[in-house]
């Protein structure tokens, strides 16, 4: 390469900049250079590279480039045959999210790069991720309603039917505890204090309508284009979207993500869906449910029978085997008791056969059979919420047309690094096969897999050690393994349970019941006595595991908990102060301070 001619120099830089998709003009030893040529790499962009210093025509080059670009430095970076300019330039392009589109601009050949199906959590973060980089989006998000006919706008589970209305209404339970615990600390209020369902129903829809606008929003906002249809895949780059006149439209894209999430399931009983509701309809209930019967004794029945109990109704846990499956038991166990101890009664070992309506009303009176002891009973209540898990919505789909694996048994779909076994379809979310379904997984599976798509990044979602809060009156927090999968994974001997019980200092006062307040860490021996596990049942259990978390992100160790100083009087300060192990048997009945 020495072309000696002015047009002979000419020709050369147009052919390297018309040639090559990403061309780099650089020197040797320009540390810019070398950084802008890291950022490609790491970025996984292919780009030609030329060092012009060690060229015999390398200043004729630079002339040229000059007189071109108006830029004499180097690096002088084209993409697409347009000039981008140096390193700062080719950094901003990176941080505001533009370079990946110079690079591969979006193609015509589809009407999107990226459809997302579900606007939930995953959903909706995966889309404005991925319109972050230049790229043109959609969104399909429908709710079929409930089989009373419930139903809401943009946002998904969490929003709508899930965690927010129920922390909001977790939070009407502890206010309701505070206004009992108030007296002991001096208030003096003589009116008798009462609850009022539509108020508390009219503040919780009133918030969320706020969010389903933001949402709608942010998605104008970030150019997403918003489909308010149930979508079905036509084959793997097409889906047909029905809105709910019944008006069918069609969108091509290249890739496509399902985040459809999960709607409860009903037992196959007599009067399941007849006179039951769920947590998709207790949310927005027009009328206060009364006395109620929760169905199924995991995530949601506790939490909602915790709350419901706590606005003063007379509530009632049915539970088929155990609480909480995939907890740790002990402390299962003790969230039972408590709740046993403060009106929630627990019918254990059975299951509804059948539901029948005695009285009509809003609310109805119901009657619920059930077997126990060999013998027919029945329970009258006025609302029954069945709470028996929940079923991905990944048929009726399409998914069949295109091939997706699903799990036959639970209709969950089968992903490595979210993406199916078709290679242009991805999912993430509550209907990914064998992950947490919980939202902020939801979210940040959805984002690292936009920028995966369309950002060059190689960043997985970590799936271990995700924290997560069950808001039962006392609420319960942990981070990675039950006792009795700590045990299973290393073995007995291997472990080392740190323990206590603790009096929260807002207690004492209130004469509130601490007994049930509880906490421990789990060990690996073998790894220096690594945290393996975080439990903590108590008030503000969710706020206080989640730092602890962060922490065991950092594979933090018994000694780092020990050398760390408390906040004081905190709860959260005892677990850097556990002495106490499980095998050594010692007390460990509540200490005040
Ligand atoms: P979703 O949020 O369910 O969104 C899926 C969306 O896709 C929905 O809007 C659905 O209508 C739509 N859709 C389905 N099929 C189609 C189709 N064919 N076309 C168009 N749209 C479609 N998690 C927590 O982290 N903390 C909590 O405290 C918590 N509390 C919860 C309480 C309850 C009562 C429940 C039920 C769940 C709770 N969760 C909680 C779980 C959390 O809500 C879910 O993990 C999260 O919403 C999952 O997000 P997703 O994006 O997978 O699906
Ligand atoms: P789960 O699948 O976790 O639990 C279902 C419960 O219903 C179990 O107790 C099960 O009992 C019982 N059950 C199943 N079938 C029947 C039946 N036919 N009759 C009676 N009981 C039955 O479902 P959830 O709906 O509680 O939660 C779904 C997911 O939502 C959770 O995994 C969680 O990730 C998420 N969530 C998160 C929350 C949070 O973060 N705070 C709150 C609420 C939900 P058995 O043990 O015998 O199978």
């Amino acid at each position: 390469m020495a072309p000696t001619t002015t047009t002979d120099v000419n020709k050369l830089v147009a052919t390297l900049i018309n040639s090559n998709n990403v061309m780099i003009f650089s020197k040797s030893f320009c540390p810019f250079c070398t950084k802008v040529k890291d950022l490609f790499t790491s970025l996984k962009i292919a780009y030609k590279s030329i060092e012009i210093d060690k060229l015999g025509n390398g200043k004729e080059i630079q002339d040229k480039l000059a007189d071109m670009t108006g830029q004499r430095t180097v690096p002088n970076v084209f993409i697409g045959g347009k000039h981008v300019g140096g390193a700062d330039d080719t950094f901003a392009a990176h941080t505001e999210n533009r370079l990946m589109s110079m690079v591969s601009p979006p193609t015509d050949k589809y009407d999107f790069d990226l459809v997302v199906i579900g606007g939930g959590s995953g959903g909706l973060a995966a889309s404005k991720e991925a319109a972050s980089f230049g790229k043109k989006v959609a969104v399909c998000d429908f709710v079929k309603p409930s089989p009373i006919g419930t139903s809401w706008g943009l946002g998904g589970t969490c929003v709508n039917v899930g965690c927010i209305p129920k922390k909001l209404m977790h939070q009407t339970a502890i206010l309701g505890q505070s206004i009992k615990d108030a007296r002991p600390y001096g208030w003096e209020f003589s009116e008798e204090v009462t609850h009022n369902w539509a108020t508390l129903v009219a503040g919780v829809q009133d918030h969320i309508g706020s969010l389903n606008w933001g949402y709608r929003v942010a998605l104008r906002d970030k150019s997403v284009k918003y489909q308010n249809a149930y979508a079905e895949f036509v084959d793997a780059h097409t889906v047909k979207c029905i809105n709910r006149r019944g008006k069918e439209t069609t969108l091509t894209s290249d890739k496509f993500i399902i985040a459809t999430g999960m709607r409860p399931r009903y037992p196959n009983i007599p009067g399941a869906k007849e006179f039951s509701i769920t947590s998709d309809d207790l949310f927005s209930l027009a009328h206060c449910p009364g006395k109620t019967l929760c169905v199924g004794a995991s995530y949601v029945s506790l939490e909602c029978a915790g709350f419901l109990a706590g606005v003063g109704l007379n509530v009632t846990v049915m539970v088929r085997s155990i609480l909480l499956r995939g907890f740790d038991q002990d402390i299962a166990e003790r969230i039972g008791t408590h709740m046993e101890k403060h009106s929630v009664r627990f019918i254990r070992k059975t299951v509804p056969t059948r539901i029948e309506r005695i009285k009509e009303g809003s609310p109805p009176t119901l009657r619920v059979f059930y077997n126990e002891g060999g013998s027919e009973k029945y329970i009258e209540v006025n609302t029954v919420l069945m709470a028996i898990g929940r079923d991905a919505c990944t048929s009726g789909i399409g998914l069949e047309k295109v091939g997706v694996k699903l799990n036959e048994k639970n209709g969950q779909v089968f992903a490595t690094n979210e993406q199916t076994n078709i290679p242009n379809v991805y999912a993430i979310g509550d209907i990914l096969e064998g992950k947490p379904e919980l939202t902020p997984v939801a979210i940040n599976a959805g984002i690292l897999l936009a920028r995966r798509m369309f950002a060059g990044s190689n960043t997985q979602c970590d799936y271990v050690n995700v924290p997560t809060t069950v808001f039962t009156p006392l609420e319960y927090g942990c981070c990675g393994l039950a006792e009795e999968d700590a045990i299973k994974l290393y073995g007995e001997n291997n472990i080392e349970v740190y323990h206590t019980k603790y009096m929260p200092l807002e207690y004492t006062v209130a004469k509130r019941d601490a007994a049930d307040c509880y906490a421990k860490l789990i060990c690996n021996k073998a790894d220096q006595e690594r945290v393996v596990g975080l439990h903590i049942l108590g008030p503000n259990a969710g706020e206080v595991t989640q730092g602890y978390a962060v922490a065991m992100k950092c594979g933090a160790t018994k000694q780092h908990f020990d050398s760390t100083i408390g906040i004081h009087p905190t709860v959260s300060e005892l677990f850097t102060t556990l002495t106490v192990t499980k095998r050594s048997g010692e007390d460990v009945e509540a200490q005040g301070c």
